[in-house]
């Protein structure tokens, strides 16, 4: 019956075992968090590094361009001959040629005002020549610092690229004219298009340059001020391209150059891991945005792997607990058990004790009729010689009176021997040390005991003992195994014409083996194997308890030995089979 604490306890074993799997999986989420968010940056900063080589090779290879050009004496002499046609048209076929060999888009020459002297693609319709373009920043860098980069819509074509602009100085190192090269990094971002994640490149004012994604382009990530608006507006930087903002939020940092932002972006809001990754020649920053599925799911093979690891951890331990409890009870139960075997065994010892002696008592109950007849002889024996013993002292014949006196003697000691033997065999507890004894003299004292039952029952004894059969026990108990396989010897023969006791003793080996044979017609087959069990009685209510084979039984095996039934032709055979011991060589 479980008790109230044990219910609690199941209770509270279950929550700690719950609370421990919350907490185990919470924490494992926590760390597969931290590290695949680490792994990822590191990832998208490869990729990031990529791209970042890849824009800076290729403007790097024009970067040059429009400086090693402006050494050019021709492009000098236009710039200080504007008017000269020919020349003109000279230089726009060698800036078609150039542009086409470096592989650039525009190449084109711009004098002191902006105006547009000569370009590479004067043939077309979107052709620079005649506009101008002093409005434009990379222009002004040009003239006040020798050279200047900057990304814009082209206000002619419409089309956005990436301006490198160096000045051209005439030999007195007066600035005449401005070179420049455009970009279109169209190619690159077609390239781009097919690689997984959002690329963004934004400039210094944080708009959307250039992306795989058409649709993030010039996009805002930080709030335009009315001054920078105006002054985009003056440059004409993105033309009539509408500027739109990028709403997101912060959810986590991770590091410096990562988080998780939430995007409002143009197909819809999304969380996306953000990294960065600054441009410094360029003042540009590349952005890598990534979808944080696989995150996710990572987290979530963790966060099972935990709970699996908590769970094992847990059933072991209440495996190992439960195991020592058992061992507990069990090793208690079993003290318990010895305890209980022990008084048992106490309690039967005393009841065989009881049983042994009840035997006993039975078989001197027996004994006792036979008893009283027995010294009732010497006791008339004794009446007659006293009167004769008086006649003769009254003759005067004392020699004879004295002879007289030596037979009454023997009488009386004949009696007393045979009552005291009676008195030492009814002892309640004979049982002393082991004793070395010897089987003829215990066999003399039972037939003694037994001599006036077998002398009214006319039974022929034959009795061969060798006088060195020595055992170990007492001989009090040994007696009383005689006496009782001799009296069912005597009770099986009484209805037999023929009575004939036969009692032998031999060496077997390491054991005397006593027979008693009696010409009684033995036993039934199926009586054979009871006959040692206690209660067991062929006899009449009255005669028999079924006691004294069951009793002989116990004390022969107390003594180290065994007791066996069979049958021979005339009768039943019991041997008794003790160990020996070796005759001392004083006696
Ligand atoms: P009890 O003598 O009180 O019946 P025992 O245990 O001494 O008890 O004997 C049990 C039974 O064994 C006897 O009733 C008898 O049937 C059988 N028995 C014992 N000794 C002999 C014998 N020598 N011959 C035939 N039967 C015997």
């Amino acid at each position: 019956m479980p008790t109230l604490a044990n219910r609690y306890r199941v209770v509270l074993i279950v929550l700690l075992i719950f609370a421990g799997l919350l907490l185990s999986m919470y924490w494992a989420g926590r760390v597969a968090e931290q590290r695949t968010w680490t792994e990822r940056s590191q990832e998208a900063r490869g990729q990031l590094e990529l791209y970042a080589q890849t824009i800076h090779t290729q403007v790097e290879r024009f970067r040059s361009v429009p400086a090693l050009l402006a050494l050019d004496s021709d492009i000098r002499k236009l710039l200080e001959n504007p008017g000269d046609r020919q020349l003109r048209n000279q230089l726009n076929r060698r800036l078609e040629r150039q542009n086409q060999a470096a592989g650039s888009s525009v190449l084109y020459l711009i004098d002191r005002q902006g105006n547009t002297l000569a370009a590479s693609n004067w043939r077309e319709w979107s052709s620079f020549v005649g506009y101008n373009y002093g409005f434009r920043p990379y222009f002004r860098d040009a003239l006040t610092q020798d050279s200047g980069h900057y990304f814009a819509v082209g206000v002619t074509t419409g089309i956005p690229g990436y301006f490198l602009s160096s000045s051209v100085k005439n030999a007195a190192g007066e600035v005449l004219g401005v070179l420049v090269v455009k970009l279109e990094l169209e190619d690159m971002q077609r390239e781009w298009v097919g690689q997984s994640g959002i690329l963004l490149i934004t400039d210094a004012l944080d708009i959307v340059i250039l992306s795989n994604r058409p649709a993030w382009r010039f996009r805002y990530l930080q709030p335009l001020s009315d001054e920078t608006r105006s002054q985009l507006v003056a440059a004409r930087r993105y033309a009539e391209q509408n500027l739109q903002p990028l709403h997101s939020r912060r959810l986590q940092r991770i590091d410096e150059d990562s988080e998780r932002r939430q995007v409002d972006g143009p197909d819809g809001r999304h969380n996306y891991f953000w990294q960065r990754l600054t441009l410094p020649s360029e003042n540009w920053t590349l952005h890598l945005l990534q979808e944080p599925q696989l995150v996710a799911a990572n987290i979530r093979s963790y966060r099972l792997a935990a709970a699996g690891v908590w769970m094992t951890l847990a059933f072991l331990l209440l495996y190992l607990a439960q195991r020592r409890k058992t061992r507990r009870v069990e090793q208690r139960s079993r003290q318990e058990l010895e305890r209980l075997v022990e008084a048992r065994t106490r309690e039967l010892r005393t009841a065989q004790d009881g049983l042994v002696h009840a035997a006993r008592m039975a078989a001197l109950g027996q004994m006792s009729a036979a008893l009283a007849h027995e010294i009732n002889q010497p006791l008339t024996a004794l009446r007659m010689q006293l009167a004769s013993q008086r006649l003769l002292l009254d003759s005067g014949r004392s020699e004879a009176v004295r002879e007289g006196l030596g037979q009454i003697e023997g009488l009386i000691e004949r009696m007393a021997a045979l009552t005291g033997h009676l008195k030492t065999f009814a002892r309640k507890n004979p049982a002393g040390l082991p004793q070395r004894v010897r089987l003829d003299e215990v066999l003399d004292q039972a037939l003694q005991l037994l001599g006036p039952r077998i002398r009214s029952e006319a039974v022929d004894v034959l009795c061969e003992v060798s006088p060195d059969a020595w055992v170990s026990g007492d001989s009090i108990r040994l007696e009383q195994v005689l006496i009782n396989l001799l009296n069912n010897a005597l009770d099986a023969m009484q209805s037999s014409s023929v009575r004939q006791l036969r009692i032998d003793c031999r060496r077997d080996g390491n054991e005397w083996r006593l027979s008693v044979a009696d010409s009684g017609g033995g036993i039934d087959r199926e009586h054979l194997d009871q006959v040692f069990e206690p209660f067991f009685t062929t006899k009449p209510v009255g005669q028999g308890l079924g006691l004294g084979l069951a009793v002989s039984y116990g004390i022969v095996r107390d003594l180290g030995g065994r007791l066996e039934v069979r049958n021979d032709a005339q009768g039943a055979v019991f041997d008794i089979r003790l160990p020996a011991v070796e005759a001392r060589a004083s006696e």
